[in-house]
């Protein structure tokens, strides 16, 4: 299954879809493997530039309104209302945050029942992660890598890896695994988060 890529594919049934949408495993749009910006219906024929310009336009409008004291309320059309189900990337970035932050308060010595809950927890990824062909690519990754869960140390490492893993496949720049901590657990030595 391929990321979300900005190229147009077709359905089982040949139906166009958005540039970046992704088929989940039935063959069909998958809503929860795929960014918001992508999931809206493609825009051309004579109407494109119209539309593109209707969207500038409205883009403006809505900066405007934000700026002007008093307002808040224009809904900005590339952003998700709050009370919509999550997209690939607020799923992600949600998951990380946990599974990187129960990393960083995992026990420097476990127990066996502690190392044997988070192999669960791991193990269970692959298998129940919504996004289809984000659990598939993991699962993979960890039939090569398979976790380090020996402490809180060596866990932070293996999941910065993994979670590297995916940036590069996104083409998003590597983390560096040296500041797990001062990002999951104990902020910028200049306080600003204390
Ligand atoms: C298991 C898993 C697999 C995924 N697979 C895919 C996929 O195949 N295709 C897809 O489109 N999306 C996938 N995602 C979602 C993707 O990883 C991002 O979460 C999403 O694109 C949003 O990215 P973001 O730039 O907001 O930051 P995220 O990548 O969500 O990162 C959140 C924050 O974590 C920190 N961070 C970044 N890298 C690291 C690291 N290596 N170690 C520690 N902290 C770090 C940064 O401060 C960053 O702001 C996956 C998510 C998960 C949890």
């Amino acid at each position: 299954m391929a990321d979300a890529s900005p190229t147009s594919i077709e359905t089982n049934a040949g139906k166009k879809l958005p540039p970046g949408m992704v088929l989940g495993p039935d063959g069909k749009p998958c809503k929860i493997c795929t960014a918001f910006r992508y999931m809206k219906p493609p825009q051309g024929g004579q109407n494109q530039e119209r539309k593109q310009k209707q969207g500038e336009n409205a883009k403006i409008a809505a900066a405007m309104a934000a700026a002007a004291p008093g307002s808040g309320n224009t809904p900005d059309p590339d952003v998700r209302p709050e009370y919509c189900p999550p997209d690939v990337e607020i799923l992600g970035r949600s998951t990380w945050a946990f599974l990187h932050t129960t990393a960083a308060y995992y026990p420097d010595r476990p127990s066996p029942t502690q190392r044997a809950n988070m192999l669960n927890l791991l193990y269970a990824l692959p298998v129940l992660y919504p996004c289809s062909h984000c659990a598939s690519h993991l699962g993979e990754e960890m039939k090569v890598h398979p976790p380090d869960v020996s402490g809180r140390t060596a866990l932070s490492r293996w999941l910065c890896e993994r979670h590297n893993e995916v940036n590069e496949r996104l083409g998003k720049e590597r983390f560096d695994c040296a500041k797990t901590d001062e990002r999951w657990k104990d902020g910028p030595s200049d306080g600003s988060c204390d």
